[in-house]
């Protein structure tokens, strides 16, 4: 796995930094004590290792006097304005697909749309040209500007999935787990075939996206009584929806709901308790209500769904939240 320590000694040596902060995923944070000592024995910079949890490009930190933010592992969110200059580096992760495919073919359907996170997007045309070599249709869709390259989906964003969907009958995921899929799953409700690199091929993906369904409903079953609400804003600069959450108030208050706002950082069950509420509406990450809702003790919603539980929305029109273009604004 390559984390571009070359480029980020140019980047360093370019911009003539100093201080310079270090910001990796979970997934990554073994490497980074090497890859900063590598950073500071090549340019003579200091490194300061941003340890709070990352877990995508809408949660870029700061820190006074930084001259130079280097994220590892996940592509620019390109319509969020980073507040310090940040160099970006992706971490691109190499398999071969197309033998999977292959073993997979009578699995695949006649019209596809192809979508990957960015550590395997650019497989992607290797993929398409095999699916049309065995004479199926393959399309990879452009996102908005929340999405830096063509086929890319985020937890939170499927948009690129979207742009091709009138044309397909089926998505293939290039990638690993289910955070992703389950995002082009809830969202278009097509079937996803996932070629994970490490299990091989992967295409029961309807039965968690059932699941959810099922648990979205059943949260959303507990709030029909509630009438104390918070609604939680994150300050995370590529989840901060702060007009969603004006809106979700008002709506709330409107409906005749005590309502507040709650603003955090890291969105928690714990840092709830003292507000005494009986729902929650997060405008954070789509995903803490989706993924973490369950393990709440009150029923953690997205606006969409709050607005179903109080009668806005027809409850058979179930829909995926997503954070999109011009929704984070600085
Ligand atoms: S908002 Fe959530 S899903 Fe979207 S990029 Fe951030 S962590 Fe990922």
């Amino acid at each position: 796995m390559d984390l571009q320590l070359d480029r980020a000694i140019s980047e360093v040596l370019s911009r003539k930094a100093k201080l310079v902060g270090l910001q990796m995923p979970e997934g990554l944070k073994t490497k980074a004590r090497d890859f900063a000592n590598g950073l500071e024995v090549a340019t003579g910079c200091q490194v300061i290792i941003l340890g709070d949890p990352c877990y995508g490009a809408c949660d870029l930190r700061s820190l006074k006097g930084l001259d130079l933010l280097v994220h590892v592992g996940h592509a620019p969110i390109p319509d969020l304005r980073p507040s310090i200059p940040t160099v970006f580096l992706e971490v691109r992760m190499d398999f071969d697909p197309v033998d999977a495919l292959s073993m997979n073919m009578d699995k695949i359907k006649a019209n596809v749309g192809l979508v990957a996170t960015a550590q395997h997007v650019h497989l992607l045309p290797s993929v398409q040209s095999a699916l049309g070599s065995a004479g199926r249709t393959a399309l990879v869709g452009n996102g908005d500007s929340r999405i830096a390259l063509p086929g890319q989906v985020l937890g939170c964003n499927i948009t690129s999935a979207l742009s091709v969907m009138k044309e397909v009958e089926q998505y293939i995921f290039l990638g690993s787990g289910y955070f992703h899929p389950l995002a082009v799953s809830l969202g278009t409700g097509l079937p996803v075939l996932c070629i994970d690199p490490y299990r091989g091929a992967v295409d029961d993906i309807s039965e968690a996206r059932e699941k959810v369904i099922r648990q979205r409903y059943a949260a959303m079953a507990k709030a029909l009584d509630a009438k104390d609400w918070l609604v939680l804003l994150c300050d995370k600069p590529g989840q901060r929806r702060y007009e969603l959450a004006v809106r979700c108030r008002d709506v709330l208050r409107n409906k005749g709901m005590r309502a507040d706002i709650v603003q955090l950082n890291e969105v928690r069950a714990e840092a709830l308790l003292p507000y005494r509420a009986e729902a929650a509406v997060s405008t954070a990450c789509p995903r803490l209500a989706i993924d973490d809702g369950p393990h709440y003790p009150i029923p953690l919603l997205t606006p969409w769904e709050m607005e179903m539980v109080l009668g806005l929305r027809d409850m058979d029109e179930y829909r995926f939240d997503q954070i999109l273009s011009g929704e984070t604004p600085d």
